[in-house]
Formats: structure tokens, sequence, C-alpha cells
């Protein structure tokens, strides 16, 4: 569609789980430092669906109506003030706004920012025809690296960061949860030369995709004691790294268990509650890490991606299946299912 200052854009509409529509709005004027987005695909992300299915925290932090989406990768079509980008230039978009004066910003940590704000709650969108971004969000996407891929970049760096952030070189790494960013950090971890990459989930479409993007074994932990297996495929020693991306309380202290004195518990997931944990026996008398991972760091994490891209990087087959915008509700419900890896909208 041809650009007249306005954009479809799907939107959550109501205050309760489902309630999304596509409509029809104008797009804000653009200001010094924003650029306007031509969306060519959309990533529906693991967050978005927590908002769709409008849980406690959704319900905390978002008042609707407003628009959903953060990952894309678009074309510029108009800017103002864009500081190093072009008209006609390919770009993805980080999420995470610093302010770029507090005392995290001066720190080099501009993620974990004091006064951090995110796409998603500018009420933009990437779930639309057209967005209007903050140029300081955008990242050029590398010419060999295609728009799909371009559109799940973002999540991608997430998955990047938590093989980087411990080392992955020459270890033994479980993967726990093998949605998309468990999927990208099993190919990651393959990417950053790990040796032996063990990925647990209960659902067999996933473990079948984990097999595909680099794992050596899956395991199903409803049928099998994951921490035994673990030890049996590690000579006994238990795993240097878990990445744990399901956020489920269970998962996190197998992961735990399964993880060798001195390696370290990576933490993507977000467990919706506090989480009980045996700090003396698995923590300090096993000298384990456990780490956070929040976002990817401005701008390592981008760099790292693209490189690896470039490299030896490839995750083609975390992208199952790309509905165009209109069909957003069937993309959400394939999105839900554990059939799916990253599922995209093409406006
Ligand atoms: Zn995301
Ligand atoms: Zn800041």
């Amino acid at each position: 569609m041809s650009y007249d200052g306005r954009t479809r854009v799907v939107i959550m509409a109501q205050p309760h789980a489902d309630a999304v529509d596509l409509v029809m709005r104008d797009l804000p004027a653009l200001r010094a430092g924003e650029a306007l987005v031509k969306i060519r695909y959309a990533g529906i992300c693991g967050t978005d669906l927590h908002i769709i299915g409008w849980n406690e925290w959704a319900a905390r932090s978002y008042k609707p109506p407003f628009a959903l989406g953060h990952e894309f990768c678009g074309e510029i079509v108009d800017l103002r003030e864009g500081g190093p980008f072009r008209i006609g230039d390919r770009v993805s978009g980080e999420t995470h706004l610093a302010c770029g004066n507090c005392d995290q910003c001066r720190r080099g940590r501009g993620h974990t920012c004091e006064n951090l704000t995110t796409f998603s709650r500018l009420d933009r969108g990437s779930f639309a025809d057209y967005s209007v971004v903050p140029v300081s969000l955008l990242r050029k996407v590398p010419p060999r690296v295609s728009d799909q891929i371009g559109a799940i970049l973002e999540p991608l760096g997430i998955s990047v960061r938590c093989v980087r952030e411990v080392g992955s070189e020459g270890k033994d790494i479980l993967i726990s949860g093998c949605g998309p960013i468990g999927l990208m950090a099993i190919a990651a971890a393959r990417g950053f030369g790990a040796q032996r990459i063990i990925a647990v989930d209960p659902a067999s479409a996933r473990r079948d995709f984990a097999l595909q993007m680099g794992a050596d074994i899956a395991i199903d932990p409803n049928a099998t004691d994951v921490v035994a297996a673990v030890r049996s495929a590690t000579g006994g020693r238990g795993v240097d790294v878990c990445v744990e991306t399901s956020g489920a309380t269970p998962a996190i202290s197998i992961g735990l268990k399964a993880t060798n004195r001195g390696g370290a518990l990576v933490m993507a997931g977000l467990p919706p509650r506090d989480v009980p944990i045996d700090i003396t026996g698995q923590i300090v008398l096993r000298e384990v890490t456990l780490r956070g991972v929040y976002g990817r760091l401005l701008d390592q994490t981008w760099i790292d991606t693209e490189r690896a891209l470039l490299s030896n990087l490839n995750v083609d087959a975390v992208i199952t299946d790309t509905f165009a915008l209109e069909d957003y509700v069937a993309a959400i419900k394939c999105a839900r299912a554990a059939q799916a890896g990253k599922v995209l909208l093409q406006p």
C-alpha cells in the first residue's frame, strides 16, 4: 500500500485476553530524530503473547488501546534528523530506549538504564504497514542478511548474548526450553564453538527443531530424568552452562542440578513469581553463577550477532510460519502452538 499518513496496525483494543484488532490509524507526525519505517516483516515475540493473553504482568504494565509488536525489518521511507540513516536503508530495531545520562548509561549499561523505556511502550507497533521509530533504536540490516532474519535480530540478540555472556567455546551447554529463544541459543552455541549441546523441552516438535538447530541430544523432561541424562552425556560432570529460557520453576531447579560445580545458569526466561532455590547447596557450596540476561548490550550484542550471521551462524530454520498482516488472529494462534518456531507477519 502507498503511504498517505495512515497505517493499518494491530492493536490491543481492550484490557482482556485476545482483545486484538486490526485498525486504521493516523501516523504521528515525524519529530526530529524519528524515522518512518515501511515494515516488511514483523516477528511475534513471547512478550506479545503474554500481552495478548493479558496476564497479570500485562495488566499491571499496559493500558489499552495500544499498538502491538516490536520486532521488525523494514525500509526507511522518511526521516527527520536521521543521524547516520538515509531514506531507503533497510533497518531492524533495538527495543531498549536508554536515556544516555543516568548512572547505568554512563557505565555503558544502557540496556538496564534507570529510566529505561521500550519500543512497546511508545504505542507505535510493528504489526503494521508503517511505524514511526526513534532513530536511536534503528540498526542497519547487513546486505547479506535476509528481510526475514532482519525481523528477528532483536530476539536473536538475546540468544547470542545468553551464550556469549558466560562463554561457550569448548563447553557443554544445556538449553532449557526450546521456544524461539532457546532454539536460536542452540544455533548460537553451535556457532560459537560449544562442545556438547543438550536441549530440554516437553514438546516433541520443539525437540525435533532443537536437533535441526544443532543440538546433540533433545530430552523430554516428562519422560526422562533430565539430571541423570545430562550427567551420563557429560561423563558424570554435568554441563558447564545452562541457558534457561522457559521460566518454569521445575526447569530452573533441574537446570541448576544439571550444572557442574563452577558452572553458570543463565536466566533469560521470566518466572511469573518467586522461585525457591537451594542457595546453600546449589549456588554457594558448588560455586555456581546465577546470571540474568535482559535484552542486548548496546551495541556490542548487535555487532556480535551481525558478525556471527556473516560467518557461521544460521538460524533460517527457526522461522517456521509467515502470515499476511490481516491474518494476525491465525498467526497468534500459530505462535502459541508448540508446533511453531518463530512466526512472522508480512504487511
Ligand atoms: Zn521480542
Ligand atoms: Zn539511562
